[in-house]
């Protein structure tokens, strides 16, 4: 049941259900950071977005009541409003994104960018062929923290349609990372398709030897690189979930560094996705310390699947996931990178969890 500090006396007097009194669902106790959720999507994205927030708000935002920002590239409809607007327990806010922040940048070459996508649709490269798949990427890295919706937020968790919650989450995520100076955070963390990035890597090394300023002293390149830096071994935070800092994105290392990669044209004349993107940038410009892995937190965005790994966890927190279904220990899961980087022990059960 729910601990004590969550019951509402008022919803237990007389005979009249608490949900016929239409009372306002009791909330946790204690301030608040300065955080919202944030999705990118279209209007047919409606009912897969529903879905995701309904699981987020049933194990969470029902007691929290964060706000949930809403991002398109083309005017939000009035049934996506509607429908979201009713889901979400803290305010909704809907913005269009910026021409500037979804169009090809004047330096692209329109010619070389249409062979590079019918050279990935010959090999049959996932969302090779598309151009608003390479338009969300880049915006995805490069500007979603800059618009006018983000900017009143220091923290933002975003969510995917169809994503799914498994666990309950009793605490606040983001008072922890404030709490305990966080600046990006994941649950997932899978190998990258090295056929969309071939030169991005190549294009970090140019940067690191332009800016070593910008290179954390206590970096994560171990997570990145087996080789000391002189190549990727393509492991990503899977940036379809995250919990992180805006003013991470905002600050100068950053931004030097996505506009490096954005003058190189890799987002066009390959695929770059802003999973490795992010993941380089989290990796190197931030102190190791400063990445957080959630086990508490169950989540699913096909194909895998984020369990927590003991058995008393996910009864403590009701998942209700199958723990064979845990990608953590798996062999195409970085993870095991992540554990010994900071030299973190590994959760009871693991072992049994393997392939
Ligand atoms: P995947 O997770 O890499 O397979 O890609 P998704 O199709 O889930 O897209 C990633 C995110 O970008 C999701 O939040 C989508 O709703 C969103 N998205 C993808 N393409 C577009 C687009 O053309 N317009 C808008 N507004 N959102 C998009
Ligand atoms: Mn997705």
């Amino acid at each position: 049941g729910q601990s004590p500090q969550f019951v509402d006396q008022e919803r237990h007097t007389g005979n009249v259900s608490p949900a016929l009194m239409n009372l306002p669902e009791p909330k946790a106790p204690g301030p608040r950071a300065n955080a919202t959720f944030v999705t990118l999507a279209r209007n047919q994205d409606i009912w897969e977005i529903a879905k995701a927030i309904r699981s987020m708000e049933d194990r969470f935002n029902h007691k929290f009541n964060y706000d949930w920002v809403f991002l398109n590239d083309r005017p939000f409809n009035k049934e996506f409003k509607r429908v979201t607007t009713q889901l979400t327990s803290g305010k909704a806010k809907y913005g269009q994104i910026p021409k500037e922040h979804w169009s090809f940048p004047s330096w692209i070459d329109q010619d070389k960018a249409r062979e590079a996508r019918e050279e990935m649709s010959r090999k049959q490269i996932i969302y090779g062929d598309s151009i608003s798949y390479r338009h969300m990427c880049r915006f995805e890295s490069g500007f979603f923290f800059r618009h006018e919706l983000l900017m009143d937020y220091e923290y933002y968790w975003r969510v995917e349609p169809s994503v799914e919650f498994f666990c309950d989450i009793n605490y606040d995520p983001f008072m922890f990372m404030k709490q305990n100076n966080k600046k990006y955070s994941f649950v997932l963390s899978p190998y990258e398709y090295v056929e969309t990035i071939p030169t991005l890597w190549n294009s970090t090394k140019k940067f690191m030897a332009e800016h070593p300023e910008h290179i954390h002293p206590n970096n994560s390149m171990a997570f990145i690189s087996d080789d000391g830096g002189k190549t990727y071994n393509n492991c990503h935070f899977w940036s379809n979930f995250e919990i992180a800092s805006l003013d991470m994105w905002r600050s100068k290392p950053y931004l030097d560094f996505f506009e490096s990669l954005d003058k190189d044209g890799g987002f066009f004349y390959e695929r770059w996705g802003d999973a490795p993107v992010h993941t380089i940038a989290a990796s190197l410009l931030l102190d190791k310390n400063d990445i957080h892995f959630w086990d508490e937190i169950g989540y699913y965005h096909a194909p895998f699947t984020h369990c927590p790994t003991s058995q008393v966890d996910r009864e403590r927190l009701k998942c209700s996931c199958n723990p064979n279904d845990n990608f953590d220990w798996k062999g195409w899961s970085c993870l095991p990178r992540h554990f010994k980087l900071l030299g973190k022990k590994r959760p009871e059960g693991w072992e049994t969890q393997q392939d």
